[in-house]
């Protein structure tokens, strides 16, 4: 469910805080700052309505930095700000809306694929009930080469309630799809619901991803020293909807206080998990 106004705004105000913080910081010589790494943004649906705003923001970005590949991201030297744009779901507003946008613009993204529920509406929980259904393999085929594919799983499941076979299947059997529906060298996976444990983690990396990515707002460690194969990497969620200051901050990596929350939440969660199965 989106965030209400009133939380919105509060985000907004200690986001605020933190992007000022960091603008005092990045005066003093010696300091490490959030400049010199990468942010990665995470959108869903891009309606009809949104397209104006949605081109707004990827202006905005162009104006800021410079907007790279996810590999670029990882793997390549170059002058910060830099941005990656990503898609979960692969819905159809994708190549219907946001991809000539990106394309009048040059600019790359990736999408990240439910691989087993292809040319039909989100039927997964929490799927918000849209028309806007994710794409089927032909126009997933039909994507230019700018757009590059992930796994987003086969069935968008929470990835930390499955046991051994199941998650195998999820892990491996996305992985062979995205290969058949023509991914990239490096391979991505990204958490549905943002939702993973160790295990998860080290399972993926074990089926053959090399790179994965969460929801949780951070800034990722660009560059050829930067974070590496494994490495569990922040993305932040944006909307076409997102009031300008709120998208300005999320750009400048000003909410990754929100991980922090999230991060101790996972680790509450797993403890919990933990004393659960020895019977505690
Ligand atoms: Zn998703």
């Amino acid at each position: 469910m989106p965030d209400s106004n009133a939380k919105r705004a509060v985000k907004v105000a200690l986001s605020s805080l933190l992007w000022a913080t960091d603008r005092v910081r990045s005066r003093i010589p010696g300091l490490a700052s959030v400049h010199g790494r990468g942010v990665v943004l995470l959108y869903h649906s891009i309606p009809e309505r949104d397209r104006e705003r949605f081109g707004r923001q990827l202006d905005a970005l162009v104006a800021l930095g410079e907007v790279v590949s996810l590999d670029e991201l990882l793997t390549a030297p170059g002058a910060a700000p830099r941005f990656a744009i990503t898609f979960d779901d692969a819905l159809d507003t994708l190549a219907d809306v946001a991809l000539a946008e990106l394309q009048r613009r040059g600019l790359t993204a990736t999408v990240f694929v439910p691989t087993g529920a292809l040319a039909a509406l989100p039927r997964w929980a929490g799927a918000d009930g849209s028309a806007d259904a994710v794409m089927s393999a032909e126009r997933l085929g039909a994507l230019p080469e700018s757009i590059a594919i992930g796994s987003h799983t086969r069935t968008h499941v929470r990835l930390s309630t499955l046991g051994g076979d199941e998650l195998a299947t999820e892990l491996a059997g996305s992985l062979s799809d995205i290969r058949n529906l023509g991914a990239g060298p490096a391979m991505h996976l990204a958490f549905p619901y943002g939702d993973w444990s160790p295990e998860v983690a080290a399972a993926a990396v074990a089926a053959g991803y090399n790179h994965l990515w969460t929801v949780e707002p951070k800034p990722v460690a660009s560059g050829p020293s930067g974070d590496g194969a494994g490495d569990l990497l922040g993305r932040v969620t944006v909307d076409a909807d997102d009031w300008p200051i709120e998208y300005r901050l999320k750009t400048a990596g000003s909410y990754r206080w929100i991980a922090w929350f999230m991060t101790a939440k996972r680790r509450r969660a797993s403890a919990v998990a933990r004393t659960a199965a020895s019977g505690g």
